[in-house]
């Protein structure tokens, strides 16, 4: 059947605009104006997306089935208490799509490219929270729940998520234009100029990810590596805490390094390059943490329900819907402008005189 397929030609770093770059990748680049028919069929050839496609595509497929067992086999939609787990496990789905849809379309044009990621960026977002809407209701120390910080723990990881969106789209301009920073403005009216720097792109993507990230492990990193005494929470569920921790740690370093291309160009072009293993550790990073919050949920239910605060539609459902609302807007916000005619007209532009081919 493979041989059916026409595979595409696929081209060096020279040869493709300077928005499809890629540190230190230096081969196996798709067509820069890719059909959406192309982006499909490139999935079965090797080119330097093809494994981060399907590091994130085959995991979205696991998550369905353990969120498709809570609802419907375990009837979670009918035990308020299964509420946030479902959410979780939503976000758990949606994360690793958006992100194999934005590896498989973003070479279409370059602002495909950028929408495409908008969403990856905003599904991300969405995760952090179902992770705080998780951890709220089955993984805070005992010591802490009902605290002041346990009872605005959920509303500020929701507005985390705006600052979460808005940092990572914004990041995505630094090879930008004046006209787009204009547009910007006009839409978005809270930000001030950014140098454009790649290396301020860099930082902003790390600060809109590991912020939220931070924040919502708070209650975690206090009940594993800080808290003595009586009310920690010290049960066998530690364990696979420390292991999605210590994975997430390792996702943020990949990200950041960016090794090992980093020190041999053109080495991991297809296979091993840092963004594929950002993936599978990221995926297997969330594995754990899903393990451990059910887990959790499971052991601590007793406890949790005679003295935690109650799981309601406000607190579970209400935020997530409300973050899925406002991340759609924000992405929309930013969209508009790549979609207007004088700024399409200078990504052409730029399209066809950053490089040597098209
Ligand atoms: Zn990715």
């Amino acid at each position: 059947m493979l041989s059916l397929i026409k595979l595409q030609r696929v081209f060096s770093i020279y040869q493709v605009p300077k928005v499809y770059h890629e540190d230190s990748i230096i081969s196996g680049y798709r067509h820069p104006r890719s059909s959406a028919t192309d982006c499909i069929l490139s999935l079965f050839q090797m080119t330097n997306e093809t494994l981060n496609i399907w590091t994130h595509f085959l995991p979205t497929w696991y998550f369905l089935w353990k969120l498709v067992t809570v609802v419907l086999m375990q009837q979670g939609w009918q035990d308020s208490f299964t509420w946030p787990l479902m959410v979780f496990l939503l976000s758990c789905c949606i994360y690793p799509l958006a992100s194999s849809c934005a590896h498989t379309f973003s070479t279409m044009s370059p602002r495909a490219r950028h929408i495409c990621f908008f969403f990856d960026y905003g599904a991300l977002s969405f995760y952090s929270l179902g992770a705080a809407v998780v951890y709220s209701f089955y993984a805070f120390p005992d010591k802490w729940v009902n605290s002041s910080f346990h009872q605005w723990y959920i509303p500020i990881a929701t507005a985390n998520t705006v600052v979460c969106t808005v940092l990572a789209c914004y990041s995505r301009y630094e090879r930008g234009n004046d006209l787009f920073h204009l547009k910007i403005y006009i839409y978005i009216f809270s930000f001030s100029r950014l140098p454009e720097n790649p290396s301020f792109s860099k930082f902003f993507r790390i600060l809109a990810f590991g912020y939220p990230c931070l924040f919502d492990n708070i209650p975690l990193f206090y009940r594993v590596f800080l808290c003595t005494g009586d009310g920690c929470t010290d049960n066998d569920t530690n364990i696979l805490h420390y292991k999605h921790i210590g994975l997430a740690l390792l996702t943020g370093f990949l990200f950041a390094t960016r090794l090992p291309e980093r020190l041999a160009p053109g080495s991991f072009d297809y296979i091993g390059h840092s963004h594929q293993l950002f993936h599978v550790c990221g995926i297997l990073g969330t594995h754990f943490q899903m393990l451990a919050v059910e887990q959790d949920m499971v052991t601590r239910r007793p406890w949790l329900t005679a003295n935690s605060i109650p799981v309601s539609f406000a607190n579970s459902l209400g935020p997530a819907l409300l973050c899925v609302v406002v991340n759609l807007i924000i992405i929309c916000l930013f969209s508009l402008p790549l979609l207007s005619g004088p700024l399409h007209n200078a990504l052409k532009y730029n399209e066809h005189n950053k490089c040597n081919c098209f």
